[in-house]
């Protein structure tokens, strides 16, 4: 059986472990130290890292975790990564044969020009582009981009694991409400998701069903969410891309 298992790190960083018995691959390590530590007190042995993009926080740990276990490094071709072995584009398959796994890359550029998703037996682990009621921001890329990288993961089955790399979610939820203070969905996530940050659990994962019906980047075309984007903006808005845009401004200086 395959567990996924969040190692935190940082403030509110996850980096993911999948775990077959004692093998395991690890998301975005981007501290080594919690990891080595979580692989000892467990007895695993890693089989590979996968990088989602560049930043730091995602892939600070690689060259810690290397030194004790030289494993290969995939992640995306379109960024410099210097420890990354295996760069990958759109639609390559990873394979994971230890945890008898395999996962597609989707290429989703936005947060970072280059950012990819790892996608396979239900699981989706997309760094920052895709987080648990919200979206990362755009550093790289253009609002049209990751529109469409957003659109892409939406796409995907319903019952998919979303396995973000950031606990951003009450806050995500709280700008979210702002956008779209009558979905009875979301009130009833956002009262779900308090409950468990009071006892200290993890939001994530989540679900793509989830985030389609909660996660207003998810919705530019829900005439509600446009409504609300084009109040905020004082003008209509041309399609859904402008509406994506406005909503990621808007987030930005939300507080
Ligand atoms: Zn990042
Ligand atoms: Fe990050």
């Amino acid at each position: 059986m395959v567990e996924i298992v969040p190692v935190p790190a940082f403030e509110d960083n996850y980096i993911w472990v999948i775990r077959r018995g004692a093998r395991a691959a690890v998301v975005d390590p981007g501290d080594g130290a919690p990891v080595l530590e979580y692989f000892r007190r467990e007895g695993i042995r890693p089989v590979a890292i996968l990088n989602t993009h560049h930043h730091g926080d995602h892939v600070g740990g690689n060259d810690e975790i290397l030194a004790e276990y030289p494993v290969p490094v995939y992640g995306p071709a379109a960024e410099r990564i210097a420890t990354v072995t295996h760069p990958l584009r759109e639609n390559d398959v990873v394979s994971l044969p230890d945890l008898e796994l395999d996962f597609r890359v989707l290429e989703v550029p936005g947060h970072t020009a280059g950012h990819i998703a790892y996608y396979g037996a239900n699981l989706l682990f997309c760094g920052d582009t895709l987080f648990a009621g919200g979206c990362g921001r755009l550093f790289e890329g253009t609002a049209e981009q990751m529109h469409r990288s957003l659109a892409k993961l939406a796409a995907l089955p319903g019952d998919t694991g979303v396995y973000c790399a950031h606990e951003y979610t009450l806050a995500n939820l709280r700008f979210a409400k702002a956008v779209e203070p009558a979905n009875g969905d979301l009130l009833a996530r956002d009262a779900a998701e308090q409950e468990k940050r009071r006892h200290g659990v993890p939001t994530v994962p989540s679900t793509i069903e989830v985030e389609r019906a909660t996660n207003p980047f998810l919705r530019c075309h829900v005439p509600a969410v446009v409504q609300a984007a084009e109040t905020h903006a004082g003008k209509a808005l041309a399609g859904p891309v402008a509406v994506f845009a406005t909503l990621r401004t808007w987030k930005n200086n939300f507080r």
